[in-house]
């Protein structure tokens, strides 16, 4: 008997159960891998500001990043600096630190045991598990279950119950071992990949991982529903060539092959609360539509999450409406301009369109500018210096001179 049982230990429910154990609470994590480098899928880059945002170690620290680039069909733009702005985590070493944490404050962690069904009794959950390696089956109770399982929302929906309309994406990514030569070419920096040569409906990436070790990857987003397989063989064939034409590394020896789907309701028009089980994560569409970049929102959904939910164990008041608020209050705006950038950048726009966007961007805008804009959704500076670039213009014109 728990008072939380979170089901699935990705960055948000590893958060969820940290935060909940360092409360006081008696928490259960589950997960359906044995080990987290079973599925070690995410690239887990992004800024310096979530290391300290959630008392990060420096140990789970892949690399650092300085630079930003972004290649385009044509052409090659850099921003740079020259101190560190960002991070490539390690994700399976993220994963553990987080649940190490849980059980450090008390809390309890069950891996290789998979959710299969829910049944509410009087007013406590029972949860069905089923232990992958001996497939036996256990039941555990709890006054609250959390579905952290990521896109797929498997316990907040029944199977066959119908879920918001999602917009699909997925992703390839292969971690490579290289020549030392060619990894310091690309060392302290991310490298982004937009328009059609390099990418497909999406963005590619190549990011550093510790010494002679790269990410390499493509995202794409989908019209219809994910066929994994078709998934997997498109962003395959778009990882690999980058692989052979762009990072030319003579002798590279793949470490893993790792992929993932996205599943984001547009508008964050998910369920949050229902019948004793809340969402966090990828469960209620934390992940920003245009960049993919989910941890650090994952996480920010399970800390306000925690809120409710130790409000509720100690004093039974149900505010979970709230929660649903006040992330929607938080994000929604950004989250639509986001769709709406992702929208034309991957499916609109020509390779000329996105040329020309990406070199406006590079002419006018600071590589601090670029991360706010990319990693914080913080547009005020580039809408201040275009309505600027604007009046200028119009300045121009009136005068009869060229611009
Ligand atoms: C290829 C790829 C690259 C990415 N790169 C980045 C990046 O560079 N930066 C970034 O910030 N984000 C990135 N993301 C997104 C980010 O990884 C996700 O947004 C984030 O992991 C979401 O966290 P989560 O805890 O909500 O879900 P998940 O990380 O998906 O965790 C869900 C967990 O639940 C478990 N689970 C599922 N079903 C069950 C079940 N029935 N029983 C028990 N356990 C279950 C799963 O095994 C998993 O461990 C990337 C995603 C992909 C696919």
């Amino acid at each position: 008997m728990y008072d939380i049982v979170v089901i699935g230990a990705g960055p948000a429910g590893g958060q969820t159960a940290r935060n909940l154990a360092k409360r006081g609470h008696k928490v259960l994590l589950v997960e359906r891998y044995k080990d987290f480098s079973e599925n070690d899928f995410s690239s887990a880059g992004m800024t310096l500001e979530p290391l300290e945002e959630f008392d990060l170690p420096n140990s789970i620290i892949g690399s650092y990043w300085n630079d930003l680039e972004i290649q385009c069909s044509q052409y090659k733009y850099s921003w740079k600096s020259t101190k560190p702005k960002g991070v490539v985590l390690d994700f399976k070493k993220l994963r553990q630190y987080l649940a190490d944490d849980c059980v450090q404050h008390g809390g309890e962690v069950l891996m290789g045991y998979k959710y299969i069904s829910k049944e509410i009794i009087d007013s406590h959950v029972v949860l069905t598990l089923f232990n992958t390696k001996t497939s036996k089956s256990i039941q555990v109770k709890a006054t609250l279950v959390v579905d952290a399982t990521g896109p797929l929302r498997k316990v907040m929906f029944d199977d066959k119950e119908a879920q918001p309309k999602m917009v699909l994406g997925s992703g390839t990514e292969y971690v490579i071992e290289v020549e030392q030569e060619v990894y310091d070419k690309f060392k302290e920096k991310l490298v982004f990949f937009l328009g059609h040569k390099w990418a497909i409906k999406g963005y590619s990436w190549i990011f550093p991982m510790e010494n002679r070790v790269l990410k390499v990857g493509a995202g794409k987003t989908h019209i219809k529903s994910v066929d994994q397989e078709k998934t997997n063989a498109t962003t395959k064939i778009i990882t690999e060539k980058i692989i052979e034409e762009y990072v030319q590394s003579k002798n590279y020896k793949i470490i893993d092959k790792h992929g993932g789907i996205l599943r984001y309701s547009p508008g964050i028009k998910d369920r949050f609360y229902h019948n004793r089980v809340i969402a966090v994560g990828d469960s209620v569409s934390a992940i920003n539509p245009r960049g993919g970049e989910g941890i650090r929102y994952a996480m920010q959904t399970a800390d306000l999450a925690s809120e409710y939910i130790s409000e509720y164990i100690t004093t039974g008041k149900t505010n979970f409406s709230n929660y649903r608020k006040r992330w929607r209050k938080k994000k929604l705006l950004k989250w639509r301009l986001s769709e709406f950038s992702a929208r034309r950048m991957y499916s609109r726009y020509s390779d000329i369109q996105i040329e020309n966007r990406v070199s406006f961007f590079h002419k006018n805008f600071s590589t601090d500018d670029m991360i706010q804009s990319l990693f914080n959704f913080k547009y005020n500076k580039m809408f201040t210096r275009i309505v600027q670039l604007m009046f200028l213009k119009t300045s121009y014109l009136l005068k009869g001179q060229k611009f």
